[in-house]
């Protein structure tokens, strides 16, 4: 079954993605027959019935990877190399219809799910570069008296588990390491998002992944049935996007058959504006860091930090920026701004904005949403929040810029640094010794200098703290699927 360019509309496109599991190169029902159902975010309606993995569903997902294995791992770099590049051809082909089913499903603007489907397809370009780099080292120990050859070998199988907030670039992100190390794969999206991974699965088959390399298991019973094939000993490796509280219990899991991971979770970003900043670079970037996905996004601006001289023009243009936004359905033309993911989402980004207002914040600028049955929050800008407002300490995960005002750069620095937190920071100055200094004073990963966007499939993205372990991209994402061996050989 393959996806094609068909630019037809949304209702038709949607019935051409297929609905089951697909298990050891074969689309099918789950054992049990079970479905559930994936939802516009838009308007609440049902756009697709898919499959629902079960145990048993889980368990022969885990053989086929592991059946797979060996033949995969003994397949030469440079084909692993050409099925993703491949598969980055297709999706820049099909980057419409793509861009169509991820809006469908997770609400994201036209425009800028076409962009993710463009820096997903970048991690297969990237990875399909890496793979034939996998290299080794030849050394001796220091007495002379052996040799010491080391080498790289694909981890095994691996179970990949993502969030619905990215539904294409985090699953690619993951599969393109894999695919170019030769790992095999179980792969587990969120069920919000099933269709993206869906029509993923059936471009890479299309691309000549071979059968069992990926296996794709939608389920709505992740913890019923992730826990017994973490812990049954045939996967050696797991992946996980999503968020520091779920992450928490995969680790756990882990523990138990001592698994290799890699965590990509939670954030808390600051985004800090000091006082001799462009303020254009300054707005630009704030806007990009807060409005990006809806601020459904791990990299969002949750805390900005303006200091006080500029914070109120800073703030009174960002407010003029938010408030003329186009919010509604985002297959729509001029639709800036869709609807967040599902009611749960929305009940707590309009509590966490009560929370706030309750304990003194103020609105500076808030937008309209139009009525349809969506789950839409207004673009809004609040300032005098108090450090007690819950919405500082938890991920807003929506269109709602926190505005605080600042002194001294170490009074920030202690601000920004305050939460379990570590994922990205943001910082605008035009002073190059203040610009590194709060980079490396900065508890995080990552760091946005007079910029408000850092992902990028060349650079190693990743958190420190409770955002999370390992890195994904850049030089470096590779070594998440890959061991050391090294052989000991005497000197002869
Ligand atoms: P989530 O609730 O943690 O879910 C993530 C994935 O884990 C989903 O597929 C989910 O499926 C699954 N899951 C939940 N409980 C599980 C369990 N017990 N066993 C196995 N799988 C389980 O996160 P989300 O709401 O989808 O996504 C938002 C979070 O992801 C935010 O915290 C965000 O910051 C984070 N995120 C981080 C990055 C990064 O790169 N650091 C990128 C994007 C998003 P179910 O929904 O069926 O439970």
């Amino acid at each position: 079954m393959t996806i094609t360019n068909t630019h037809l509309g949304p209702a038709e496109l949607l019935s051409t993605v297929p609905t089951g599991l697909f298990i050891g190169g074969q689309w099918r029902p789950a054992e049990d027959g079970a479905t559930f159902a994936v939802h516009n975010p838009a308007t609440g309606g049902v756009i697709a019935d898919v499959s629902d993995a079960g145990i048993a569903d889980a368990q022969d997902a885990v053989d086929a990877a592991a059946a797979a294995q060996t033949d995969w791992a003994a397949t030469s770099p440079r084909q692993r190399a050409d099925i993703l590049r491949r598969a980055y051809d297709l999706l820049l082909e099909r980057a419409d219809d793509l861009a169509l089913i991820m809006t469908s499903e997770m609400g994201k603007p036209l425009a800028e799910a076409k962009a993710e489907v463009n820096y997903a397809a970048e991690f297969f370009r990237w990875f399909s570069e890496e793979a034939p780099r996998i290299d080794g080292s030849y050394g001796q120990t220091p007495d002379g008296n052996t040799r010491v050859l080391v080498m790289r070998r694909p981890v095994g199988p691996c179970l990949l588990i993502t969030p619905w907030n990215f539904p294409m670039a985090m699953g690619t992100r993951k599969i393109g390491p894999a695919i170019a190390a030769g790992c095999t794969m179980v792969f587990k999206p969120a069920p919000q998002t099933p269709l993206s991974s869906l029509a993923l699965a059936a471009l890479l088959t299309e691309a000549g992944l071979p059968d069992g390399v990926l296996n794709v298991i939608p389920t709505t019973r992740a913890e019923q049935i992730i826990e017994p094939i973490m812990t049954g000993g045939v996967l050696r490796k797991m992946s996980f996007t999503g968020s520091t509280e779920v992450g928490r219990i995969l680790l756990a899991q882990a523990a138990r058959t001592v698994m290799r991971t890699s965590m990509e979770l939670g954030g808390n970003a600051p985004f800090i504006v000091f006082d001799d900043a462009d303020l254009d670079t300054a707005v630009d970037a704030a806007f990009a860091a807060k409005m990006r996905n809806m601020g459904e996004a791990c990299t969002a601006a949750n805390r900005i930090f303006a200091q006080r001289s500029v914070a109120e023009q800073f703030t009174s243009r960002l407010a003029d920026r938010m408030a003329g936004l186009i919010v509604g359905d985002g297959t729509e033309d001029g639709v800036q701004v869709g609807p967040l993911i599902d009611q749960p989402s929305l009940n707590k980004v309009s509590r966490l904005v009560e929370d706030a207002l309750s304990k003194g914040a103020r609105i500076v600028a808030q937008g309209q949403v139009p009525d349809t049955g969506g789950y839409f929050y207004p673009p809004t800008v609040l300032t005098d929040i108090a450090a007690d407002s819950e919405l500082l300490h938890t991920e807003i995960f929506g269109p709602v810029a926190a505005v605080r005002t600042f002194d001294t750069e170490a009074e920030v620095l202690t601000a920004a640094n305050d939460t379990d937190w570590g994922l990205v920071g943001y910082v605008v100055t035009n002073d190059l010794n203040r610009a590194l200094r709060v980079s490396e004073a900065l508890e995080v990963g990552m760091v946005g200098l007079n910029t408000g966007i850092v992902s990028n499939p060349a650079a190693p993205f990743g958190g420190v703290k409770q955002s999370g372990l390992g890195r994904e991209g850049g030089r470096v994402g590779i070594d998440e699927f890959l061991e050391y061996r090294y052989l000991a050989i005497p000197s002869g």
